[in-house]
């Protein structure tokens, strides 16, 4: 089973490690890794990840500020501790290079110059549900948390996306447990966003 945004409905599943993104209006999704956080007590869970509402927008607004000036519309924040390491943007049309997304852009950066293990238990926050490549590379990096603004669902009525959910992602890897946390300044996200003609 996997929960998009909008199947959600912001209710977390008991037992899971997931917290309520109910707290304000624009945070109306939760996403469950269901098969993961199920199959792992909550100490597995990497420590440094952690909900917090205020937090959540204010990194997403760097990520939104990251988008505005992408290729496409998509910028990545990376957080460890409350503390920014690293922004990326979508640079598919400057590299000439597909895979630019920003979350790679993202993670690529912050492995030129820290270890790997900067990324486990970290905070990814994206404009945009990570595609199935992104979100491979986030569960691969082990991110303890991952926060986006505008859904697949939503970027699909603008456009192309591959048609899988972050969490329908998670719930198949069951050594990676990640907290999803969806529809954080969706809003702001579409928006950058012409209609499909
Ligand atoms: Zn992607």
């Amino acid at each position: 089973m996997s929960a998009s945004p909008r199947e959600a409905g912001g209710k977390p599943q008991s037992g899971c490690a997931v917290h309520s993104a109910m707290r304000a209006p624009s945070r109306r999704t939760v996403v469950t890794a269901l098969a993961s956080t199920l199959a792992a007590p909550s100490a597995m869970l990497p420590r440094f990840a952690h909900a917090d509402a205020a937090e959540d927008e204010r990194f997403m607004r760097i990520a939104l500020e990251e988008a505005r000036r992408a290729d496409f519309p998509f910028g990545a924040v990376i957080v460890r501790e409350g503390r920014e390491i690293v922004r990326g943007r979508n640079l598919g049309r400057t590299t000439n290079d597909p895979t630019a997304h920003g979350e790679m852009i993202a993670i690529r950066r912050a492995i030129a110059v820290n270890d790997r293990a900067v990324l486990v238990g970290s905070t990814l926050y994206t404009t945009g549900e990570p595609c199935a490549m992104c979100m491979g590379a986030i569960l691969w990096c082990h991110f303890g948390r991952l926060v986006f603004a505008a859904s697949i669902a939503q970027l699909l009525t603008r456009i192309d996306q591959i048609m899988i959910t972050g969490a329908e992602l998670a719930s198949r890897t069951p050594f990676a447990p990640i907290e999803i946390t969806g529809g954080v300044l969706a809003e702001e996200a579409m928006a950058l966003f012409p209609p499909r003609q």
